[in-house]
């Protein structure tokens, strides 16, 4: 069966958050308790077919055999970097392909995941963003990646502490791959549940980070319905300069955005909002531009991480100097910012944050959706 598409009329269990399993469970007529077992099985033990449950009897077994099955990524590539930084492209038919990467560190394994093939919103400085949006990414094909790189880690035979007192390798999800993940709400929320629930990955709110360029009514339904750690892409001090670096600021300005930031604060895991500022020379980078920053956020309880940019073919940038990301980030500070600049991993495998292209095939006008329908009911 292939990623998230179940063959014929198979449901695929990673697409089911513990809502979804438990509606699945009654209407097999079984007892709600089968429902966490199999949720175990499957995202705690890893098994990729309903066979390997063996704690069920055969006659469930081939009950849920014949409406359900495991269906995990298709792998095109899967790379590793000098530092340990691995990439994989997963297939997502119709041409497209999306990617993930798993950041190893001392007390972590963090993955950063996709949400869409390609994305609408089209930021300026932004490599998925160039290649367009084709398509949202189901709940199974968002889950299934957490639930392939923890799959692939034990079986290369990962050693660090935690997997060796018995926990999963990856500790910490980011949404910081392709996509926008509040423009794909439905599915991701679903997916979010999935990370946190105790029966699943059972991972902490903080340890779970959306990451969104500011789809402002999203922010509010998310700190509603599951508020994960939250991080903000600024990039831009003043509406006139992220009008044209992350063109969603047109319909969102930033007035809007750090009300939002604040609202979402109360419900947070975290009491701070992280705001990621891509540093680009001559364009968002001087003293000036940090010292109108500090002014602007002074009422949001904040983080800043510096993201020096990653370079791609054809995008007109062109990576700030080492010395002004130094000077930009002294400014923060000194205007009592805790402020950190986000260490370049993966390099020589195009791992790094916005070098993550895909394959996408676009088929949608992409520009009538930042500026007419709401980009969160972008195509299915
Ligand atoms: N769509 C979401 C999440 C994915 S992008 C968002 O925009 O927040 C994750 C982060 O990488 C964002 O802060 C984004 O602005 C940044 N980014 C995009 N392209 C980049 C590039 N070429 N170099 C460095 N950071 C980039
Ligand atoms: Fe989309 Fe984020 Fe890239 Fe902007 S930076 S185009 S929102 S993925």
């Amino acid at each position: 069966m292939p990623f998230g598409r179940p063959g014929g009329h198979l449901i695929n269990l990673l697409d089911l958050d513990a809502a979804g399993l438990a509606a699945l469970f009654a209407d097999l007529g079984e007892k709600p308790f089968r429902a966490k077992q199999v949720s175990h099985w499957v995202h705690q033990r890893l098994v990729g077919e309903i066979a390997a449950m063996t704690d069920l009897s055969r006659t469930l077994r081939e009950k849920l055999a014949a409406v359900v099955a495991i269906g995990g990524p298709v792998v095109v590539s899967d790379t590793t970097a000098a530092d340990g930084t691995r990439k994989w492209l997963l297939d997502v038919g119709g041409g497209n392909a999306v990617e993930m990467v798993y950041i190893p560190e001392d007390d972590r394994g963090t993955l950063c995941i996709s949400s869409q093939a390609g994305c609408a919103l089209d930021c300026a400085f932004c490599s998925t963003g160039k290649q367009g949006f084709n398509r949202n990414l189901t709940t199974a094909e968002i889950v299934g990646q957490l639930w392939h790189a923890n799959r692939a880690l034990l079986a290369d035979g990962i050693s660090v502490p935690w997997v060796d007192q018995g926990r999963a390798p990856i500790t910490n999800v980011v949404l910081m791959g392709m996509g926008e993940p509040l423009a794909n709400y439905d599915r991701v929320v679903s997916a979010l549940r999935i990370f946190l629930d105790d029966n699943a990955y059972g991972l902490s709110r903080r340890r779970v980070t959306l990451s969104t360029s500011g789809l402002v009514p999203a922010i509010d339904r998310l700190r509603e319905d599951c508020p994960v750690a939250l991080a903000v892409s600024l990039h831009a001090g003043n509406d006139a300069l992220r009008d044209r670096l992350v063109p969603i600021n047109r319909k969102y300005p930033l007035a809007q955005l750090l009300a939002a930031s604040l609202r979402y604060l109360d419900r947070a895991p975290r009491d701070f909002i992280t705001f990621e500022y891509v540093m680009l020379d001559g364009v968002n980078d001087t003293t000036d531009h940090a010292r109108e920053l500090a002014v602007l956020v002074r009422d949001v309880p904040c983080k800043f991480n510096l993201i020096p940019w990653n370079p791609f073919p054809g995008a007109g940038f062109e990576t700030s100097p080492r010395s002004r990301i130094l000077s930009f980030q002294r400014t923060l500070v000194d205007a009592g910012f805790v402020t950190t600049i986000r260490k370049t991993r993966g390099e020589d495998i195009d791992a790094a944050c916005g070098q993550l292209a895909g394959r996408v095939q676009d088929r949608t006008r992409r520009h009538i959706r930042i500026h007419g329908a709401p980009a969160t009911t972008a195509a299915h």
